[in-house]
């Protein structure tokens, strides 16, 4: 049967890196399979990622009716609470310790969800591979998504080598230690003492000596005397435009402020960012959150 989803096309040399990276992520959508197009491959994925784009493909024949999951390394967080599909997913994937259902959406101001285990090893603790970096997370103790890989990528493209970036909400440090390849120093700041822990841990796990960890509200770090910083990545989507005038104050002139937020329209959050800065801004959606919502980032060139 034919069917149109969300794929990404890319260059046969890089269809099989890809097509892992995507696997590891839980984003390659198994329903479908993967073809060709003129000379480039084209990957479903689970949903519109950036860089997506829609087209037709025939859908694979089921294994053994797997139900619909995220995958975070070792672990499978299932959308429904059903035991029986939890082990027959755990029985189908050598590479999955743990099976989770969400009790919780992600609440409260460390971002976490709390979680039944369905299926496997009573943990919520897992090892997470990203382009060639380590990350160890707690889902139930710190928040940490696998579907912002691409757009950490995206921005470590973006710097010039030796810049000083900022992580206000770094969580266990996926942006920060990612960004710490090209940056001559990343500051990475987090309200969660969890989250630095595993911060700590993974600066460690990573050998990555320019990453200093602050268990900080980001809203004091403009006084603490810090030197201007060449980019700022906000990855703290339901509130950080309020903390805005705060990465304003630590960017330099020219330097690049990254806003994630959640938004229902269009440019939602220009007037606020008019407000603060009169630089250029780029708007481009990361990925659907709802029906009618989605994740965007505003890319912020500092100015006046
Ligand atoms: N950047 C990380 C990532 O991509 O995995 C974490 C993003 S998570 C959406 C937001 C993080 O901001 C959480 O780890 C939370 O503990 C932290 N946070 C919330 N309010 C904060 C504040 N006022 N100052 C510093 N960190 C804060």
């Amino acid at each position: 049967m034919d069917a149109e989803q969300w794929c990404l096309v890319v260059e046969k040399r890089e269809a099989e890196q890809t097509r892992r990276r995507l696997l590891e992520e839980g984003l390659l959508d198994r329903r479908y399979k993967p073809r060709s197009e003129g000379d480039a491959v084209l990957l479903p994925v689970t949903e519109e990622i950036a860089g997506a784009t829609r087209r037709t493909f025939v859908t694979v024949p089921q294994r053994a009716d797997l139900p619909r999951h995220d995958l975070v390394g070792g672990i499978a967080i299932l959308q429904e609470d059903d035991p029986e599909a939890a082990k027959r997913l755990l029985a189908s994937r050598p590479s999955l310790h743990t099976v989770l259902f969400p009790e919780t959406p992600v609440e409260g101001e460390y971002r976490t969800r709390r979680f039944a285990v369905l299926a496997g090893t009573p943990t919520t603790r897992t090892r997470v591979t990203e382009y060639g970096l380590r990350f160890d997370v707690d889902l139930a103790h710190a928040y940490f998504s696998a579907r912002l890989s691409t757009e950490r990528q995206r921005i470590l493209g973006m710097m010039e080598e030796g810049e000083r970036v900022l992580d206000m909400f770094a969580g266990v440090g996926p942006f920060a230690i990612t960004l710490a390849r090209r940056a001559e120093l990343v500051v990475a700041a987090d309200l969660n003492p969890a989250a630095i822990h595993l911060l700590i841990q993974n600066i460690a796990l990573n050998r990555t000596g320019n990453v200093i960890p602050a268990l900080a509200d980001a809203a004091h770090l403009p006084r603490i005397g810090l030197a201007p910083f060449d980019r700022v990545v906000m990855n703290l989507p339901l509130a950080a435009p309020a903390f805005l005038p705060a990465a304003a104050a630590l960017c330099r002139e020219g330097g690049t402020i990254h806003l994630y937020a959640l938004e229902e329209r269009e440019g939602e959050y220009l007037p606020h960012i008019r407000a603060v800065t009169a630089g250029n801004v780029v708007e481009r959606q990361v990925r659907t959150y709802s029906p009618g919502k989605w994740h965007a980032v505003y890319d912020i060139e500092k100015e006046g």
